[in-house]
């Protein structure tokens, strides 16, 4: 029993319930500068509960600057991001706190590679959460047999494939029952063949009803889950579209360049 692959069940039970149409992500006039260079303008968008955004936009566009403000991994200079009804940059805000409820999943792995998998998955559980070593392996061990790696518990990061790896970030984010998934070009690094798997423990997750921002170019993704795509390009937003609008015409020709490019 080497990988199942993607098990039937819920990947996200114990998720704090919120209100059906609550606005989970709330981005209000973000403009953002690294020293003189102005790299996010006035962005502002919105995404509720349960919807699935696709980031997408050439490169150095800002996509992952933006997504690394709603979890406060970089501040702005101007604007206002709320999360599940906490404001990002507030003074009085527990970053630790708000940053549990933000699941983040980068495009390099970001496993601790001297720890084990099971210590991967319990670490952040024990120590911000403070939950139990019992009650954090028990549903460390649940999500890692959910997403189909039941039988690697006990190794590093290391003796897994690039597409397992990324499989077990995922599943160390859901273990601290986030409200919001962000995925930061969660594919990009992988070789061809691994891609489906993480992608398909990402459309489960939409299934599931998880509210995620996902910065992407796997516009297959795209079609098959996204609620809506927004499309950068030098900062700004261009494009807030449902996919069907996205997909079908695009209204800048930046964004039908861009797909012409890509599709
Ligand atoms: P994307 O994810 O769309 O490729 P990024 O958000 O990574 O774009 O970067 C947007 C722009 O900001 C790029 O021009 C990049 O060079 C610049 N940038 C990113 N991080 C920094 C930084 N720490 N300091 C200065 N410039 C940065
Ligand atoms: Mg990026």
């Amino acid at each position: 029993p080497k990988d199942a692959g993607l098990q039937a069940g819920t990947l996200i039970s114990g998720t704090p319930k919120v209100a059906p149409g609550e606005t989970m992500i709330a981005i209000d006039a973000i403009s953002k500068w690294y020293g003189e260079f102005q790299v996010l303008t006035n962005c502002t968008t919105q995404v509720a509960k349960g919807e699935v955004v696709v980031v997408c936009g050439p490169s150095g566009s800002g996509k992952s600057t933006l997504i690394k403000c709603v979890n406060a991994l970089e501040p702005f200079q101007k604007g206002q991001i709320t999360v599940a009804g906490t404001k990002v940059m507030d003074k009085s805000t527990n970053l630790p706190k708000l940053r549990s409820r933000v699941g983040m999943v980068f495009q390099h792995f970001e496993l601790f590679p001297h720890l084990t998998i099971t210590e991967n998955l319990t670490i952040a559980q024990r120590k911000v959460l403070k939950r139990s070593a019992e009650d954090a392996k028990k549903r460390g061990l649940d999500l890692l047999a959910r997403v189909g790696l039941g039988a690697h518990a006990h190794k590093y990061p290391g003796q897994l494939s690039g597409g397992q790896q990324q499989r077990v970030a995922i599943a160390r984010a859901l273990a601290m029952n986030p409200v919001v998934m962000l995925f930061d070009e969660p594919t990009s690094a992988l070789d061809p063949e691994m891609v489906g798997e993480v992608l398909d423990v990402m459309v489960e997750l939409a299934k599931e009803g998880m509210t995620m921002m996902v910065v992407t170019h796997e516009m297959g993704f795209a079609r098959k889950v996204a609620d809506r795509v927004i499309f950068m390009d030098r900062g700004e937003i261009v494009e807030d579209a449902t996919k069907e609008e996205f997909f079908g015409s695009p209204r800048s020709e930046r964004a039908q360049t861009f797909l012409s490019k890509i599709l």
